[in-house]
């Protein structure tokens, strides 16, 4: 594989989290900046998002904050981060998260992050996006998401081939090995999108 130079970081804008979190966070962060990777993110300055950019902030990395506009307005947005790219709205947003990068990072999150994350699946289904989807998997946060996903294949919602989108990994410092031991994919995948 590649050189892996920008990846995308999908994670919680909640504070009220447990430690082990943000301690996760904080440790995936150090591994990208001094690898001298540009994370792209939700511009966010609270919770995992926050914690995120603060440590490569601190860690001299580079990252990059997109945010639909209307979430400026109402000061979400984190004032420090290298670059901004505020969007239109939350559509744009998710489309800008994917551009030019080598893979996209699931951390812990609610609603948001979950729905960035079925985008994401959904596309490298059907040859859309054809990067890395690792999904990090603190404490056993995302075992129900998984489960769900392997029960849509086990009841023929989706294919076996299906279970190649996404790779699960525990450490965070075993982030790169985890987007380079990713299966390949391609947009053959339209091919085989339909069971
Ligand atoms: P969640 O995983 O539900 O916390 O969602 C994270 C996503 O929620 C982000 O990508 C945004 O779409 C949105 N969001 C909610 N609150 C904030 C916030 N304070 N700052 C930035 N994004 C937020």
């Amino acid at each position: 594989m590649q050189k892996i130079k920008k990846v995308c970081v999908y994670c919680a804008s909640s504070d009220k989290i447990h430690p082990k979190y943000f301690e996760a966070t904080d440790k995936l962060a150090k591994v990208l900046a001094k690898n001298n990777i540009t994370v792209v993110y939700g511009g966010g300055a609270r919770g995992l998002m926050g914690q995120l950019a603060d440590t490569v902030l601190r860690e001299r990395g580079r990252i990059i904050g997109i945010m639909p506009r209307f979430m400026r307005e109402v000061e979400f947005h984190h004032k420090d981060v290298n670059e901004f790219i505020f969007t239109a709205d939350m559509h744009e947003r998710k489309k800008q998260f994917m551009v030019g990068v080598d893979a996209l990072i699931t951390l812990p999150g609610g609603c948001g992050t979950f729905e960035e994350l079925m985008e994401a699946i959904t596309l490298k289904r059907l040859g859309l996006f054809v990067k890395p989807i690792v999904i990090l998997n603190i404490d056993g946060y995302y075992d129900p998401l998984i489960q769900m996903l392997e029960r849509a294949i086990d009841n023929n919602f989706m294919r076996s081939e299906h279970k190649n989108i996404w790779t699960v990994f525990e450490n965070p410092e075993s982030v790169l090995e985890a987007i380079q031991k990713s299966p390949p994919w391609s947009k053959s995948a339209i091919n085989i999108a339909q069971v």
